[in-house]
């Protein structure tokens, strides 16, 4: 049910409205992340995220620049300060920076904290400068090996020196630069060690991802699956990893790299699940929000959007959608079961 307080302005101690309430939910967790996918399309075909032939959605479909600009604003009119974009690769996305130039007017006006995203790389070094300039401060790129040739076969068509050459401009450009490594079993396992020692050289944190079972693909995840217990296990014979108690409301879980010091994320959804200080949901780009990436519910604020020019209306299906955030995910990675989840990760943004 709705809870009509959540829609009437709020009174501050002085008695001047401060501004609509905030999105709190069943859980008492205040939702103040927003990601949002912008496009399910990409020029890479990761093997663990996509499938060799995808079928992507039709264009008709994807919410347009100016209506993910609108709904991004109503979120942040209700309290959300931190946006990434992601997709798919959001990069390849027609007009992107027209995007970007226009929610750098929230960071201008304080509404908005960060404005981030996650990209694949390929595409950093024609628009890392503009990304700059409209206020993006720390992007994440995606590179699970430095190995040009096993780059080639786990993007399926991918140059390791373009992606390298992307983030050499986006820290030309002054942007803080994450490197975000899915772990694969018998794919990148052993060069981990390497690829910390070659990120934090360079001054750039990284964080390792355990594979989720998002989307039906051709491999068995089970076989590409590497338990990150079991990988820092491995990364202990030669670091001394210390925690470090920084969370940041999101699912990673941080050490400091004694040898290199530098900073280290581990993402463990399946051996560890992370759900009790979850303050983000994710809109895909034809606008449907999910509360929760290992949960099928998902709310359709594109209808909403298409039938009422009011952004109120807009606002209130974006309240009743979060009081329906679940408590947490389900997933487990078993032998030939099917994906815990349908979509790909390049549907719901990674
Ligand atoms: N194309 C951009 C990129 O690769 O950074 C943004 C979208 S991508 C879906 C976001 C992140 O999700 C990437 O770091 C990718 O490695 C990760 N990812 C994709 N499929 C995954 C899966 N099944 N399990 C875990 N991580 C996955
Ligand atoms: Fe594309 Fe990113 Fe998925 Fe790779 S992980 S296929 S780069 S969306």
């Amino acid at each position: 049910m709705l809870d009509d307080s959540s829609l009437t302005p709020q009174t501050s101690a002085l008695g001047a409205p401060a501004g609509p309430a905030p999105l709190i939910d069943p859980f008492q967790r205040a939702i103040s992340y927003l990601r949002i996918s912008v496009t399910d399309r990409c020029d890479l075909r990761c093997a663990y995220c996509m499938s060799e032939h995808m079928e992507f959605l039709p264009k008709r479909d994807l919410l347009t620049l100016e209506e993910l600009d609108r709904l991004c604003g109503v979120f942040i009119a209700r309290g959300v300060r931190k946006l990434r974009i992601t997709g798919g690769e959001p990069l390849v996305r027609r007009d992107i920076m027209h995007l970007f130039r226009r929610l750098s007017r929230h960071l201008d006006s304080g509404a908005l904290e960060e404005l981030t995203l996650t990209t694949n790389g390929t595409q950093l070094t024609r628009y890392a400068a503009e990304l700059a300039s409209f206020g993006v401060r720390r992007i994440n790129v995606s590179l699970d090996t430095l190995d040009p040739d096993k780059f080639r076969k786990i993007t399926r068509r991918g140059d390791l020196k373009v992606v390298l050459d992307g983030i050499a401009a986006a820290r030309a450009a002054g942007m803080k630069v994450k490197i975000n490594a899915v772990a694969l079993r018998d794919v990148n396992a052993d060069e981990i060690p390497d690829m910390i020692a070659w990120a934090h050289g360079l001054g750039m944190d990284m964080t390792l991802i355990e594979v989720m079972p998002l989307g039906e693909i051709e491999a068995d995840r089970t076989d590409q699956f590497l338990p990150l217990s079991v990988a820092r296990q491995r990364l202990e014979t030669r670091y001394t990893l210390t925690p470090l108690p920084d969370r940041t409301g999101g699912p990673a879980r941080y050490v400091r790299v004694e040898e290199t010091g530098g900073k280290l994320g581990f993402i463990t959804p399946l051996t560890h699940n992370f759900c009790e200080s979850c303050n983000r949901v994710r809109l895909t780009c034809t606008g449907q929000l999910y509360m929760c990436l290992g949960q099928e519910d998902s709310a359709d604020l594109r209808a909403v959007l298409r039938a009422s020019p009011d952004d109120a209306v807009l606002a209130q299906a974006v309240v009743e959608a979060i009081t329906r955030k679940p408590k947490g995910h389900d997933f487990v990675i078993e032998r030939q079961r099917p994906a815990a989840v349908p979509r790909h990760m390049s549907v719901t943004g990674g």
